[in-house]
């Protein structure tokens, strides 16, 4: 994800615009298809200013259900590259560069844009990646992807519950013996 700036850097306030869909191995992250990249760079004198945009889909695991499921995104990026010159006197002001985390282009005047731009797609993960809104989960008894069909076990509890039912009755009948002899008990007091 390397950028040319040569052309830009002889004059403040010049910019170019490129664009390019580049397959990208970013560490942690999946993705679907090669991202489409947008960017316009500017000299702002003290530094390159890049914005743009990035564009693409990623494979994310359901934190309900645990299956994977693709994550189309589009989000913005903003990021000011130095002139690696400076990371000396940057440093000697007492942070490390990754404190600062600060870019820089560097002596073959190109921006690598993938760290910034793994940064921005981390930043713009859902904490809780869901499937779908209404993603029914997995089934708490096999495990089974409620996704995926019947998988019987549903059935099965509420067979155990209906046993449980049929015990219904009995259960009534008891409490009322307990409570007809506990009025006994209190009358006999009396
Ligand atoms: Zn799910
Ligand atoms: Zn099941």
């Amino acid at each position: 994800m390397k950028v040319k700036i040569s052309g830009i850097l002889k004059q403040n306030g010049l910019k170019f615009s490129w664009e390019e869909t580049e397959s990208v191995s970013v560490p942690e992250i999946v993705f679907q298809a090669p991202i489409h990249l947008k960017f316009t760079f500017t000299n702002t004198g003290r530094t390159i200013l890049a914005e743009g945009n990035a564009e693409g889909g990623l494979l994310l695991s359901c934190s309900n259900c645990l299956q994977n499921f693709s994550h189309p995104f589009s989000f913005q990026i903003v990021e000011e590259f130095w002139n690696s010159h400076d990371a000396a006197s940057k440093t000697e002001e007492g942070s490390s560069l990754e404190e600062l985390s600060i870019f820089f282009y560097d002596e073959s005047e190109s921006i690598d844009l993938t760290e910034a731009v793994r940064q921005s797609i981390l930043l713009n993960l859902p904490v809780h990646p869901l499937c779908s809104p209404n993603c029914q989960g997995l089934c708490p008894v096999c495990g089974k992807p409620k996704s995926e069909g019947e998988c019987g076990c549903e059935e099965e509890l509420n067979k155990s519950e209906l046993i449980d039912e049929r015990w219904g009755p009995l259960k009534t009948l008891s409490d009322s013996f307990i409570e007809k002899k506990q009025r006994r008990n209190y009358n006999a007091k009396s």
